[in-house]
């Protein structure tokens, strides 16, 4: 994801999708297209800014709540179809979920309530909430907040559709997970989901609304994704990394040349590889992408794993659970991992056996 990070409050990196600068272009456009001229055009970029705000803000009613549960936001990126805060993980228990998922929506709730109550003190009407069907409303005071009241109203219940991504997917999915765990809880939540982004593009296509058909489009396409990550991590969680090792690896010497390595590689079976010295410890590894690399360079016969090896290693106990596993392996950015029984070397884990084993296990109950 291209983003470029603007400020950072809290501790926590605001970001800008790259196509927000498109938005930004469009809305220009729009403002030009409707003859806006000087402080009208100020007050409707005032109003898109303002709408902004309340996104961002409703992203830090998720991310600080999530902080109170221990867990870290990575940042919050903003494009133009709304504002994401990417969470390092889900918290533990259904019910923090819950918590943290409602915690963005309510943020919209305590804004729109606190404009309607000032607007109210200076208007002892309920004028403000007339907004007309064209942006001229904005360009007062009233107007303006009166229509960003609306906004929240929007995003408020928006945001409550069942369906991923949307958080009301979220808590739909936190409370089947109190009933029925994890996995069936996403994988029900989802489907749901699906349910209704179908129900959804089949009434923009009735009323022909193109907008509304790619958005039912993208919320069923995020539905399937959710699902799929909760159902690999509660697939890898369950297996140790002895179950699935491999412990009839190839022992590569650090004078070996890489040619050595490319045959076996183009046998089948074994993708990345551990490098000996001559006294039996790993030195290094040779990871299928740098194997590939030099077969497109033509350096195969001429270089020895020693002068292409990474020594970038990465040493588990072999009772390690597959998902610490893959955290670990994402962590350290390899490919492989040595696998130990009382630091004796019994095995080696790698991408494509991980790949494997959660293919051969997916769907499967
Ligand atoms: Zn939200």
């Amino acid at each position: 994801m291209k983003a470029v990070q603007i400020a950072k409050v809290a501790g926590i990196p605001i970001k800008i999708h790259w196509t927000f600068g498109l938005f930004i272009v469009l809305i220009l456009g729009y403002g030009f297209s409707n003859d806006m001229r000087g402080t009208d055009l100020l007050w409707f970029l005032g109003f898109i800014g303002a709408m902004f705000v309340c996104v961002i803000l409703h992203e830090y009613g998720h991310a600080l709540s999530a902080r109170r549960y221990g867990v870290k936001t990575i940042d919050i990126i903003i494009s133009p179809i709304g504002g994401l805060a990417r969470l390092e993980r889900l918290p533990k228990k259904p019910i923090q979920e819950l918590i943290v998922a409602i915690a963005g929506p309510l943020v919209n709730v305590v804004i729109g309530m606190i404009i309607f109550i000032v607007l109210y003190s200076f208007h002892q009407d309920f004028s403000f909430l007339k907004v007309g069907d064209n942006f001229k409303s904005i360009t007062h005071p009233s107007g303006f907040f009166g229509l960003l009241i609306w906004t929240n109203g929007i995003l408020f219940f928006f945001n409550l559709i069942p369906a991923f991504p949307m958080d009301g997917g979220r808590i739909l999915r936190a409370l089947l997970t109190m009933k029925y765990g994890r996995v069936t809880g996403t994988r029900w939540a989802a489907t749901f989901g699906r349910l209704l982004a179908i129900l959804f593009i089949a009434f923009a296509v009735f009323t022909k609304d193109y907008m509304l058909i790619f958005i039912g489009i993208f919320v069923y396409v995020m539905a399937g994704s959710e699902s799929q990550q909760v159902e690999v991590e509660s697939i890898l969680d369950k297996v140790k990394a002895k179950k699935v090792m491999r412990t009839d690896f190839s022992r590569i010497h650090l004078s070996d040349h890489l040619s050595v390595l490319f045959d076996i590689y183009i046998r089948g079976g074994e993708k990345n590889f551990l490098i000996f010295d001559s006294l039996g410890n790993v030195s290094g590894v040779i990871p299928e992408l740098f194997l590939k690399q030099a077969f497109r360079e033509g350096r195969l016969e001429e270089t020895t794993a020693n002068e292409y090896m990474s020594t970038n290693l990465l040493s588990v106990d072999q009772d390690i659970s597959l998902k610490h596993l893959f955290e670990k392996m994402n962590k350290k950015g390899v490919a492989i991992a040595l696998i130990k029984s009382n630091d004796e070397l019994v095995g080696i884990v790698d991408r494509s056996i991980l790949q494997n084993y959660i293919q051969l296990h997916m769907g499967k109950k």
